[in-house]
């Protein structure tokens, strides 16, 4: 990422990491704001600069820190160095929260967002697992803060507990020689590359995420697989089809072995039609009225009938290509 302007809260230039940027992003426009959430120019901005909000930089101190417990792949959501992201799915969950203003933001005081995640983890009784990519994605952040090199070696000295993050991306060289220790757990979504092509713009390619996997696999990283968000398009059974039978040829045998998968029905809804309408044109269509119904707030997923056949096909494929793995729910 190479933002031409960056909106920046002056008191990140206090830490360290806010020093950092700006010195690696001197070229940029810095524009001081008040407060990263409430960026009235941006806000303001018609749906179709959407595309171009993306590309550009919020530098913020993050104030909230609470957690949210949680109970699939962790027991806590935790809010960490960022939020948002610069690339452009066109379901991005992020969107509802956010809406166009879903653009990257870091926050800098990190140490802080640490310090709480150690603590948290060394008092609790049990090992917790700790969800730090709930709010974008850190494997994209981390080329331009290194902050999880940061995290996931200083986690590494934790004696118990476990960090976990999902990624769209394949930046993970940075990732394969630190000392994680086992405490840190790396998964990788996936569509079929048809889907990749025309709803996660700015992603990486399907066959480099699969390899990603088994690097860091072979790294000695604990991993997951998300098949995730599915979404039934018109030809699906045959994309996804695809999509398993690739997997199972191309993720090493020792990353399939035990692989836990999730997979995750696409919600849409009225603001994603909205920004997406005017922001990409030209893009497909992934609102359905044939086979989406609303479910509140202006959101939408599948009917119960598509659904329900589309959930025993996919699990029937996974056990017949990925036997060694197991599906830990279906959302
Ligand atoms: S990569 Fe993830 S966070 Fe970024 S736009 Fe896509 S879904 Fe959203």
């Amino acid at each position: 990422m190479n933002p031409e302007q960056i909106y920046y809260e002056p008191k990140t230039l206090d830490y360290e990491l806010g020093r950092k940027l700006r010195e690696k992003f001197g070229d940029a426009v810095w524009i001081p704001i008040e407060n990263h959430n409430n960026i009235e120019e941006l806000r303001s901005n018609p749906n179709r600069e959407f595309g171009r909000m993306k590309r550009l930089l919020i530098i913020g101190i993050r104030k909230t820190h609470k957690y949210v417990e949680n109970h699939k792949v962790s027991d806590f959501l935790v809010p960490y160095t960022s939020s948002g992201c610069s690339a452009a799915c066109l379901y991005c969950y992020l969107v509802c929260n956010y809406n166009k203003c879903s653009y990257l933001r870091l926050f800098v005081n990190r140490e802080q967002m640490l310090d709480k995640l150690l603590k948290t983890s060394a008092a609790s009784q049990q090992e917790l697992t700790f969800e730090i990519g709930s709010n974008s994605d850190l494997v994209l952040e981390n080329t331009i803060t290194d902050n999880l090199v940061w995290t996931i070696e200083r986690f590494g000295k934790m004696e118990k507990g476990f960090i976990t993050f999902p990624t769209k991306f394949d930046l993970v060289d940075p990732l394969l020689h630190l000392e994680h220790k086992g405490r840190t757990i790396f998964r990788m979504s996936v569509n079929p590359q048809e889907i990749i092509q025309k709803a996660e713009f700015g992603t990486s390619p399907l066959k480099s995420r699969i390899q990603a996997l088994n690097r860091m696999c072979d790294a000695g990283y604990r991993i997951g697989l998300l098949i995730a968000p599915v979404i039934l398009m018109e030809n699906w059974p045959a994309l996804y089809a695809q999509l398993i039978g690739q997997l199972a040829d191309e993720l090493s045998s020792k990353a399939k072995k035990g692989l836990l998968i999730e997979v995750i029905f696409m919600t849409y809804s009225y603001v994603h039609r909205a920004i997406n309408n005017e922001a990409f044109p030209n893009a497909v269509e992934l609102y359905d009225p044939s086979i989406m119904t609303g479910r509140g707030r202006g959101r939408y997923c599948y009917r119960d009938e598509q659904r329900a056949q589309a959930e025993e096909f996919l699990l029937l494929q996974i056990q017949q290509k990925l036997g060694e793995s197991s599906v830990l729910y279906v959302v």
